[in-house]
């Protein structure tokens, strides 16, 4: 009994004594929930402007703590999204540069050295690292991509098929993992929601969600890429290219051939029967009511005959409803977890954080889909609530990247941040909303060209608070823009003399960056 008692509070206590400066005082840890969704756009969140959609839970963490305006990734795509947040490095160290690597999970991550330090360790839901977890005590991972329906789980080492659908059984996971949390320990829980991720299945609960609605289209919708030809304009995930079925669930007897290649050429030779497949795992109850919404718009589809643009303009209709719609059950998911916390007296010592592993295109520039290091891609939501020492109804403006998650976490935890950590703690912006000597650029990587899907070419590039220089490196083309006046990013100044010393500024910073982070553009 005494040795239980000793293994589970001399850890707590050792963290008090250590960093109370060996004074008497104790310093309880804050627990840690990090809820993280897969392809959420701003766009797409109302404290952050949208006119889409309502997200009362996720306005609710940035009321009650901190929103942040210019928040990154550094490299936007799913897997390393999520390697970059474990270790608090780029792509190029951790090793996980696009969805093909295999995550070395020898090396250290954030939620190793909190568990090392007392934290009871969780992730439950979206993985994608391909390697297995550790450093949790607990981890309950969907396999591969994960569905959205009755999903294939790995739970601490085992398969289990679970029934429902897939962000309410990672939430009732989640409280259920809260529930029976050793209560004499903090907890760091990593939430990863699958959705709103293509090929975006609502709940049935909110099929009738934005029924009669038509959105608007935004601004850069047919965007014909001018002076981004080779880049942009090379790039293949454009809606017109969407798949009729697997993206837009319609069945193959109510339209007379599959259109484009949905980002993927040798998936779209296949691509109606993996459709078929993935509606088929759905039980009889719920394809009743899949099939109760999903059969009247196959037979008015057919109906209405769509050519050119009004087919596109369906098509981009069709998609945000089933997109927004998964965003809705992300949300009542987080309203859900908020609740627990109240109703068990955890609120106020819980750092609660909300964001996307990146951005996503709404239609913008006439895209889904990710990758890009233009703003809708680039960006990522964030925000944050700690009532215990992050003051409510804050905007910040500075700029945060997904590299800075480990560092905070450990700073927040008294635990050393090790030296390699290439971000940085975000702790004295939250508790002090002190900015001196904060970062004035962001550095972006990505690397998935020419395999997989999309056709996004590598670059790297600088973004600053007015301007974003880029560089395709293996066609040796540079963009550049002019945010402020540009924030759309539709005219690549790259040639405009007016530009030649903030081109050189950019490029000078560029350099300083790869140096800083180790990294080169080959
Ligand atoms: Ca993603």
């Amino acid at each position: 009994m005494f040795k239980n008692l000793c293994n589970t509070f001399l850890p707590l206590f050792l963290i008090s004594i250590i960093f109370a400066g060996c004074s008497v005082k104790k310093e309880i840890p804050p627990n840690i929930l990090f809820i993280m969704s897969d392809d959420h756009a701003e766009q797409a969140i109302s404290c952050y402007g949208s006119k889409l959609i309502n997200t009362p839970n996720i306005d609710r963490i940035a009321n009650e703590g901190i929103r942040f305006t210019n928040s990154f990734v550094t490299n936007s795509i799913c897997g390393p999204s999520r390697a970059v947040l474990l270790t608090g490095k780029y792509s190029h160290l951790n090793g996980f540069r696009d969805n093909r690597d295999l995550f070395d999970s020898s090396q250290t991550t954030f939620p190793k050295l909190l568990q090392k330090a007392g934290y009871e360790t969780h992730v439950i839901g979206k993985w994608h690292l391909r390697s297995t977890p550790t450093g949790f005590d607990n981890w309950k991972i969907l396999k591969g991509q994960g569905q959205y329906y009755n999903p294939l789980f790995l739970e601490n080492g085992k398969e289990n098929i679970r029934t429902g659908y897939t962000t309410d059984i990672i939430t009732d996971l989640t409280i259920e993992a809260l529930e029976n949390r050793s209560k004499e320990k903090p907890f760091c829980m990593l939430i990863h929601h699958k959705a709103p991720h293509r090929n975006w299945m609502p709940n049935a609960k909110y099929f009738e969600e934005f029924e009669n609605i038509e959105f608007p289209l935004p601004e850069t919708f047919y965007d014909e890429y001018k002076t981004r030809e080779k880049t942009a304009g090379h790039a293949d995930m454009r809606i017109d290219d969407m798949y009729l079925s697997f993206d837009l669930k319609l069945h193959k007897n109510y339209y007379d051939k599959e259109t484009g290649t949905g980002g993927n050429a040798k998936f779209a030779s296949k691509v109606e029967l993996n459709w078929l497949a993935i509606y088929n795992r759905m039980n009889a109850e719920q394809k009743k009511l899949w099939d109760g919404h999903y059969n009247k718009i196959n037979e008015e589809f057919k109906k209405a005959n769509l050519k050119g643009n009004k087919l596109l303009e369906w098509k981009y209709q069709q998609y945000m409803k089933d997109y927004l719609r998964c965003i809705l059950s992300v949300d009542e998911s987080i309203g859900r977890i908020l609740n627990y916390l109240d109703e068990n007296g955890l609120a106020k010592n819980t750092i609660v954080v909300y964001t996307s592993d990146q951005g996503f295109y709404l239609g913008e520039h006439g895209w889904y889909d990710k990758r890009f290091m233009y703003e809708e891609s680039h960006s990522m939501p964030l925000v944050i609530r700690y009532p215990k020492q992050i003051p409510s109804g804050q905007v910040s403006d500075l700029m945060a990247l997904n590299l800075d998650f480990a560092p905070t976490f450990l700073d927040f935890a008294n635990v050393t941040i090790p030296n390699d950590v290439q971000g940085n703690s975000l702790r004295n912006i939250l508790e002090n909303n002190k900015t001196d000597n904060w970062r004035k650029s962001v550095y972006y990587h990505y690397y998935e060209y020419p395999h997989g899907w999309h056709k996004v070419k590598k670059h790297c590039g600088v973004r600053t608070e007015d301007h974003k220089l880029i560089h395709f490196y293996d066609d040796d083309i540079w963009e550049l823009y002019d945010l402020k006046k540009d924030p759309n990013e539709l005219k690549n100044i790259y040639t405009d003399p007016s530009y030649a010393d903030i081109n050189n500024d950019l490029k000078n910073e560029l350099s300083r960056l790869q140096k800083e982070y180790k990294d080169s553009s080959f």
